[in-house]
């Protein structure tokens, strides 16, 4: 039975930070709504997500998502995703990643059981790139989505954040390009967090209601996607753009599915929030048994609180 919680929101989604290492440094990066300090204990083993992601499978939450930092640079990533994939109750294990090494790991990780990526390219533009990520390696990207697709881990969905001067204006190559290897394109309005809390935010925010009005006039269809409720528009060469827009939008905490797990192996019940995590590695490190351990997911989704009401 799905784990509803007490604003009726049904969960089914565990994102989990893998890492905090990543080898790009994006000047907008929310780092997952982590705060990092001194106090850092090494990544989980595969052993102790593994009762992580067991618990919440108990719970109803069927899909693994797996980010960073970038999760890539986890070298046991491909143990990893066959490990969770053959978890019983586990219905899908996707990923995003910044695709540098995607084209070394694509085929290897479908074999192990990845179902999907999205892989986060904000601009088609080097220079650009090289701007927001400070590496000029928009080629490794771009290679790696291709092998994702050849790998046959689609949908592939592109991760496109809106930055204000810097790729505004290019959604139409975007789509295009999306277009062009069969992949979606999907554009995320800039979040107030980790990086981009402050005048980064500031600088940088764009809303994206002049890409749905350009989105509305071109498109050819339209409708609201799957558990999360999102605006995808189809144009007419088919590609489909789909909109994430976090900031100020009941909606988008209305059909928030999923708990957080930390780089630090912490329950985050809301990106946007800071105060509330419940360390669950830690009690796995004490010997917490099984017990124990399910109060301190109930725990974490008691504490779920909608941001934007
Ligand atoms: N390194 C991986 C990657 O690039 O996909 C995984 C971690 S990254 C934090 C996950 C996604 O969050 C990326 O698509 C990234 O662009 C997006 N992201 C990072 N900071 C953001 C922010 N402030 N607002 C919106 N999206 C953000």
């Amino acid at each position: 039975m799905p784990i509803v919680d007490g604003y009726g929101r049904r969960l089914s989604t565990l994102r989990i930070a893998v890492t905090s290492e990543c080898n790009l440094r994006c000047v907008y990066c929310h780092r997952e709504g982590e705060v990092y300090d001194s106090d850092r204990r090494g990544d989980a083993s595969i052993d102790e997500l593994l009762s992580i992601v067991g618990i919440g499978v108990e719970l109803g939450l069927d899909r693994v998502k797996l980010t960073g930092g970038e999760p890539l640079l986890r070298r046991d990533i491909v143990d990893l995703v066959s490990s969770i994939h053959g978890l019983k109750g586990v219905e899908e294990v996707s990923m995003t990643t910044n695709g540098v090494l995607l084209s070394d790991y694509a085929y290897k990780l479908a074999e192990a059981g990845l179902k999907r990526v999205n892989v986060t390219v904000n601009t088609l533009d080097r220079d650009t790139y090289r701007m927001i990520t400070g590496f000029d390696l928009l080629h490794r990207v771009l290679d790696g989505v291709e092998s994702a697709i050849e790998a046959g881990l689609n949908p592939v969905k592109i991760n496109m954040v809106l930055l204000k001067g810097m790729n505004e204006d290019d959604i139409l190559d975007m789509a295009r390009y999306a277009a062009k290897v069969g992949a979606i394109l999907q554009v995320i309005e800039l979040e107030r967090a980790g990086v981009a809390d402050g005048w980064v935010y500031d600088r940088l925010h764009v809303p994206l209601d002049r890409v749905e009005d350009l989105l509305s006039r071109i498109s050819v269809d339209m409708y609201y996607r799957g558990i999360h409720s999102r605006p995808r528009y189809i144009l007419p060469d088919g590609v489909e753009v789909e909109l994430v827009k976090p900031m100020h939008n009941p909606d988008f905490c209305r059909y928030c599915d999923r708990l957080r797990v930390t780089s630090r192996g912490e329950l985050k019940p809301c990106l946007l929030r800071y105060d509330n995590h419940v360390d669950i590695l830690k009690a796995i490190r004490s010997g917490a048994d099984r017990e124990y351990l399910r109060k301190l997911f109930l725990e974490a989704i008691a504490r779920r609180k909608p941001y934007f009401l």
